[in-house]
């Protein structure tokens, strides 16, 4: 046999082996649980909630540039949402009718609002849309834990243990 084919042959079966491997190398970070999906998404909500607190409370101090503050709150509204809805999506096999209701209302309400160009009331708009991340906040699942301390992974209350890294979660 041919060197070259031999190469080639070996360059083939290397190629087969990491596809063959590679799936099972990416498999423990990678398999999230829809619970602790869930989890990560309503405590993505809760940092957003809290960066609009922040930025609101920034912006009393007269620390954000006046121009910036608009553009700023509103990209954390639209982050908001979008968890919302990925949310919802994972959940749809929950009674979650309620909730979604809300959100399409909010979204109609945005609609109405830029179509009717009379008096655009930004305020209301954002209100309403953090009114609504706020509920979602409350009617949360008490199953979330927060966070693991070593590595930041979301847990759940019934997690004893980090299911990424294994750090105990009671202490
Ligand atoms: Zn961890």
């Amino acid at each position: 046999m041919e060197i070259g084919a031999i190469f080639l042959i070996l360059a083939v079966l290397m190629l087969v082996a990491i596809f063959v491997i590679y799936p099972f190398m990416q498999k423990p970070g990678k398999i999230l649980t829809e619970d602790h999906r869930i989890s990560s998404l309503l405590a993505e909500n809760d940092r957003i909630l809290n960066s609009l607190q922040e930025l609101d409370f920034d912006n009393t101090l007269g620390k954000i540039p006046e121009e910036d503050y608009p553009l700023m709150r509103k990209e954390l509204l639209n982050k908001g949402v979008e968890i919302l809805k990925q949310l919802d999506e994972l959940k749809q096999s929950t009674d979650n009718s309620e909730v979604e209701k809300m959100l399409e209302d909010a979204i109609a309400a945005r609609k109405n609002t830029s179509e009717s160009q009379s008096m655009p009331s930004v305020d209301d708009e954002d209100e309403e849309l953090e009114e609504l991340i706020a509920r979602r906040r409350l009617s949360r699942d008490s199953k979330s834990a927060g966070f693991c301390s070593k590595c930041g992974n979301a847990i759940l209350v019934s997690d004893a243990f980090c299911p990424r890294c294994g750090n105990p979660t009671k202490i």
